[in-house]
């Protein structure tokens, strides 16, 4: 994404085929989405398009990728926003009231990033950790 000027009636990252602005933006803008699989979605939106906040907001404090150093974290997710993010699969969805996961292949640059990811609904959900 970064080669191209990005802007809120690009085609959203996430693959959905939807402009930008009427996809995962509605959930960068308050910081949550509805449920694990939008969150899966708009955090692979984020990265592409380097939005550090959402990132750091969605992330559960407990997750062991939730970074203390705030600023070495923003700046680690502005480097790998600068990858080629090229598609997102979603292979299953395991919906729960209070846990959710969702298995995805990301393809950036030259390799599939394949995992199952583990989601926690506490006032919102929030991305835990790859199981
Ligand atoms: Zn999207």
């Amino acid at each position: 994404m970064h080669i191209m000027k990005f802007s809120k009636n690009s085609k959203c990252p996430c693959g959905s085929g939807k402009k930008y602005k009427d996809c995962c933006y509605k959930w960068h803008k308050i910081n949550s989405a509805p449920n694990a699989m939008f969150l899966m979605k708009s955090r692979y939106s984020a990265y592409a398009i380097g939005n550090a906040e959402y990132i750091i907001k969605t992330t559960h404090p407990n997750s062991p990728h939730f970074e203390k150093n705030r600023n070495e974290w923003i700046k680690s997710i502005k480097e790998f926003s600068k990858s080629d993010f090229k598609k997102l699969e979603i292979i299953e969805f395991i919906d729960g009231e209070k846990e959710a996961f969702v298995e995805f292949k990301a393809y950036i640059d030259d390799y599939v990033m394949h995992e199952k990811s583990r989601f926690v609904k506490e006032e919102k959900w929030y991305y835990m950790k790859g199981i």
